[in-house]
């Protein structure tokens, strides 16, 4: 079925939605203005919502005229960044916050998802969950929302999202059948030693050269430890210690974040790192204290789900834009929705200009043509799905 017919006034509307909501980024768990706008939008659709799961997420449900039947989420995203906005558009952000990840686009496309999904649900049966998320950001939104009961209180066979991507195609839907996006972790690493006089090395225990090992050391957790075939990241971003040149420091506090396109390497990174940073600090007579701050899962889609995706994808979009992307390292917490049901995740390309400013980018933009190829997929897999 063609949507085309439905889609008259859909780029005017998703223009409209993102210039609204471009101008009123929040950042993650504050995102009240957003939630507000989308609630009345919401309402003005007389579709009903409940709002609060995970403090500013929103979940609206359509129901299908013809009865009972099976369940589909579609989730957005909705928090924005803690950036100051350089882009000159009309519609920036002034207040300190910016959409520099394409999250108000994610907004838009469902709303007006939701828009025609409502206009035509006498045609249907089962039920639409329309979902969105706060603190995608921060990856703590997706999990706020499932401890606040958000699958207690719905029951969704099935799960899809998208996310707008300023460096392919504009219109581009890619569709990956496993790993679309990495997870996100970060640790934090203590070496404790004994602080003294630096002239008298003899009689302290210095933690910056038990650090400084361990940082050399763990390199060999990618280069020497992961197979070849599994990308993987490990980053010392921070570290911090000592007060003069002439004192040796009682300990060093480092900071790193890791990344893995598998469980697997996930797991792997993480034992190697607490094996490194402890045995190293050991040697050198210091202790060193290991903690994982757990972030994201990787976002790795069912393989024959990205097929059923791709395949209504081609119902409605040019079969030159449709296809699989190379993995992103970044993170994505709608990894804690697919990983309990089966879903997919996928990436809108929006590219604008030659696209030399990417996501979380202070001059980041997108094509906002791109958005209307997400409503068509989206409405696509949904009416397939409510219909099978
Ligand atoms: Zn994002
Ligand atoms: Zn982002």
């Amino acid at each position: 079925m063609g949507f085309n017919n439905l889609l008259n006034e859909s780029n005017d509307n998703l223009v409209k939605h993102r210039r609204n909501l471009h101008s009123i980024p929040e950042i993650g768990f504050e995102e009240e203005n957003t939630s507000k706008y989308i609630q009345n939008e919401l309402k003005k659709l007389n579709i009903p919502y409940k709002a609060g799961y995970g403090k500013t997420g929103v979940v609206g449900v359509i129901k299908g005229g013809l009865g009972e039947g099976r369940s589909i989420m579609i989730r957005a995203d909705i928090d924005g960044l803690p950036l100051t906005e350089e882009t000159q558009l009309d519609f920036a952000s002034k207040n300190g916050c910016m959409h520099a990840c394409g999250h108000d686009g994610h907004i838009s496309i469902l709303l007006e998802t939701a828009k025609i999904i409502e206009s035509i649900k006498d045609t249907f049966k089962g039920e639409v969950i329309l979902c969105f998320q706060p603190a995608e950001e921060i990856v703590q939104g997706a999990m706020a929302m499932i401890n606040d009961g958000l699958f207690d209180d719905y029951k969704p066979e099935r799960v899809i999202g998208l996310h707008i991507w300023n460096q392919l195609e504009s219109g581009f839907i890619g569709v990956n059948d496993t790993v679309v996006f990495a997870s996100a972790d970060a640790f934090s690493l203590e070496v404790r030693g004994r602080g003294g006089h630096g002239a008298l090395p003899h009689l302290n225990v210095d933690p910056i050269v038990a650090a400084s090992q361990i940082i050399t050391n763990a390199q060999t957790v990618i280069s020497r430890e992961v197979s070849p075939q599994d990308p993987g990241v490990l980053t010392f971003g921070k570290i911090e210690s000592g007060t003069a040149s002439n004192i040796i420091p009682d300990k060093v506090s480092i900071q790193g974040t890791i990344r893995a396109y598998s469980p697997k390497v996930r797991e792997q990174i993480f034992s190697s790192l607490k094996r490194i940073s402890s045995l190293s600090a050991e040697a050198m007579r210091t202790k060193a204290q290991t903690e994982i701050m757990f972030g994201t899962p990787p976002v790795i889609n069912e393989s024959e789900v990205a097929q059923w995706v791709r395949d209504q994808s081609s119902k409605v979009i040019d079969k030159s834009l449709i296809g699989q992307v190379e993995p992103v390292s970044v993170g994505d917490d709608v990894a804690e929705f697919i990983n309990r049901i089966p879903g997919v995740y996928f990436l809108l390309g929006a590219k604008i200009g030659d696209g030399k400013f990417p996501h979380h980018n202070s001059k980041f933009d997108f094509d906002e043509k791109a958005m209307i190829n997400g409503v068509k997929v989206f409405l696509s897999c949904t009416m397939d799905f409510l219909d099978s």
